[in-house]
């Protein structure tokens, strides 16, 4: 498929847009005013009429042709992106029969327009409307967004201003799922990296410490993610553990959640460990209680083994537990994804966060590769399955957010029983605390309310980059002090 842009640039609008009706499709692009190819391709024109401007597409595929224009006046405020989205929006929708339930929310967070509409006063029904008209929205959806965000607005009412997270980033897994897209070493081979990885990262939170102290910030809540952090020995844990409560005031944390992830990486042992060290959160991950799907993604252990992580993570007192699922794994169907639910609700877990699978490249699964094997399921029917089920049984979504190339256009859903949401994902997702995080791969978020300012801080990706360059990137978190004297 040709992509052809006349006018105007708006590559990954416009391939975002395409994607949503021939997904595991590779895009050639061309700059020109005129079109060479007589089949599959699209054009994308943005062309001066005296005062106005004419943007128009013309789509070509499945050997049918399509032509939308709109006309605009040049003096209009209005965005040239999104109309021309709108168009092939349209356009696409008529030669394939497909209608994405997002529209062309595309690089949108849904939850965040919506939270933005009701703080300017409109109702539901406005809300709605505007959703579909400005984004081809579909009412389930927005649906979906509006529930979301009715949970958050309480749990955003309690942010202070001067309070922040802390994200610590363990990027080691015991193997590698199939459809991991995040930079994991295998506990294996990053054997080597572990020691020093931990006596940086301990560094890393000392210093973070000292800058927080210093510019008065409150630690609200705290978050282990990666990776699978208790792919770490316990004594590992323990360590940076201890380090946070040796450095950090913990006296204003609300919430400290450690993912554990995978229940091939638990035991007894680290479990108490954490625990002690103050942890009040833990995920516990089963993707799907289906053993045969667990063995096709590569995940290296059973479901017998998630009940019994499970029942553990009860038994020592964890009384706030997520369990991730993800949608669409290659060979579910919905029958088993069904059972998985249905497993999951029955352990009453006070969160259960039902992913879509999102397929990178990164991802040993490729992408074109496995299209027809990955794209075949029944993810849109899993996804309803869940909300529905989810929500006769007393769950409430909390958090949502979409990524790219997820199967169907669709999105991640955190559910919650009332009362138990997890702090740290609504304002990651919500963007409105300061998050500082540490460890290779870690991003650090910095949130002015007020200003209406946001600013990113990475670090270095891979765990032998953060070792390497080290002194480099603590240098960079210098600008965290600048930001936040900007804003005085
Ligand atoms: S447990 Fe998570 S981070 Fe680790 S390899 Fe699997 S998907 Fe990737």
């Amino acid at each position: 498929m040709t992509l052809v842009f006349s006018g105007n640039e708006y590559k990954y609008e416009i391939e975002g847009i395409m994607k949503l009706f021939i997904p595991a499709t590779r895009f050639k692009t061309v700059f020109s005013d005129t079109v060479e190819e007589d089949k599959d391709f699209v054009f994308i024109s943005v062309k001066e009429h005296d005062e106005q401007l004419l943007l128009s597409i013309t789509a070509d595929h499945l050997g049918k042709r399509e032509v939308r224009e709109q006309l605009v006046l040049k003096a209009d405020d209005f965005d040239a992106e999104l109309l021309l989205s709108k168009l092939l929006y349209r356009a696409m929708s008529e030669i394939t029969g497909i209608k994405p339930k997002w529209g062309v929310m595309t690089g949108v967070r849904p939850v965040k327009r919506v939270n933005r509409y009701i703080d300017a006063g409109l109702e539901y029904q406005q809300i709605k409307e505007l959703f579909k008209r400005e984004y081809y929205c579909s009412e389930e959806k927005l649906d979906i967004a509006y529930r979301t965000a009715q949970v958050q607005r309480k749990i955003m009412g309690t942010v202070k201003e001067d309070s922040f997270s802390l994200y610590v980033n363990i990027p080691f897994c015991p193997t590698r799922c199939s459809y991991c897209s995040f930079i994991s070493q295998t506990i294996d081979s990053g054997k080597k990296l572990i020691p020093d990885y931990i006596k940086l990262l301990s560094r890393e939170l000392e210093y973070t410490a000292e800058i927080s102290q210093r510019l008065g910030l409150k630690l609200d809540t705290i978050y282990f993610g990666g990776g699978t952090p208790t792919s770490l020995e316990p004594s590992q844990l323990e360590s940076i553990m201890q380090t946070i409560e040796k450095s950090f005031d913990l006296s204003t944390l609300r919430e400290y959640t450690i993912e554990a992830g995978r229940a091939d990486t638990i035991t007894m042992e680290k479990l108490e460990t954490i625990k002690r060290n103050g942890c009040t959160r833990i995920s516990v991950n089963p993707q799907t209680l289906n053993d045969k799907v667990l063995e096709a993604i590569g995940r290296r252990h059973t479901s017998e083994q998630f009940y019994k992580a499970f029942s553990l993570a009860r038994e020592l007192g964890f009384d706030c537990i997520n369990t991730d699922i993800i949608a669409g794994l290659p060979t579910d169907t919905l029958d088993s994804f069904e059972r998985t639910i249905e497993g999951l609700i029955a352990l009453e877990p006070e969160n259960i966060t039902v992913h879509t699978l999102s397929i990178k490249r990164a991802a040993d699964l490729n992408y074109a590769e496995n299209k027809g094997e990955v794209l075949k399921n029944s993810s849109a029917d899993m996804v309803d399955y869940a909300s529905l089920r989810l929500t006769e049984s007393g769950y409430q979504p909390y958090y949502l957010y979409r990524q790219k190339n997820m199967l169907d256009n669709l999105e991640n859903i955190g559910w919650s029983k009332s009362g138990m949401e997890s702090l740290y994902n609504i304002f990651i997702m919500e963007e409105i605390q300061t998050i500082l995080a540490v460890g290779a791969g870690a991003s650090s978020k910095l949130v002015d309310l007020k200003g209406k300012r946001l600013d990113r801080i990475f670090n270095y990706k891979h765990p032998l980059e953060y070792i390497k360059h080290f002194d480099i990137m603590l240098e960079k978190k210098k600008e965290i002090a600048d930001f936040y004297a900007k804003e005085k």
